[in-house]
């Protein structure tokens, strides 16, 4: 894999050592680190040890090497705490999508209860659409590849 680095990105100094950060895995592609927000404990972030911006940039080599690693690091965070009854695979990309750092990112936010520091809300708009309206999203979709 390449590897190439932002010299204005934070997360490109992280990887570089040049600003230090709480390393919970790394190898010569990936590294795992905590997110210095903790929304829960044992919050990491999971990123590509090359400049990428977001999920759009990555190529199949990119994503099979960084989510080659995922299951691996979320069973070892897991792991760390018994109370952890389950975990938020999360990543934004754009800004509108609550993306605050370019430099792709995957957060694994550990989850103990329905009342911990973590919130996400779908809303069902299942009532709005009828066949032929998701036909048309998806051939739409579709017809991007
Ligand atoms: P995003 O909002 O882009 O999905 O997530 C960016 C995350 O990076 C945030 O959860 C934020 O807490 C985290 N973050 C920002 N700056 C730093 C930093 O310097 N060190 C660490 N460990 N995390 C950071
Ligand atoms: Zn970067």
């Amino acid at each position: 894999m390449e590897h190439h680095y932002d010299d204005n990105c934070i997360f490109c100094k992280i990887i570089k050592g040049d600003i230090p950060s709480y390393t919970v895995y790394e190898d010569d592609n990936v590294k795992a680190f905590l997110d210095i927000s903790q929304g829960t404990p044992g919050h990491t972030l999971v990123i590509p040890k090359t400049h990428v911006p977001d999920l759009f940039a990555y190529d199949e080599e990119l994503a099979q090497t960084v989510f080659a690693k995922i299951p691996e690091i979320a069973r070892a965070v897991k792991a760390f705490d018994p109370k952890i009854t389950g975990m938020n695979l999360l990543n934004n990309n754009g800004t509108v999508a609550y993306q605050s750092v370019f430099h792709s990112h995957f957060h694994l936010v550990p989850r103990y209860t329905d009342q911990d520091d973590f919130r996400m809300i779908f809303k069902d708009n299942s009532a709005n659409y009828d066949a032929a309206k998701l036909t048309a999203i998806a051939d739409q979709i579709k017809a991007q590849f």
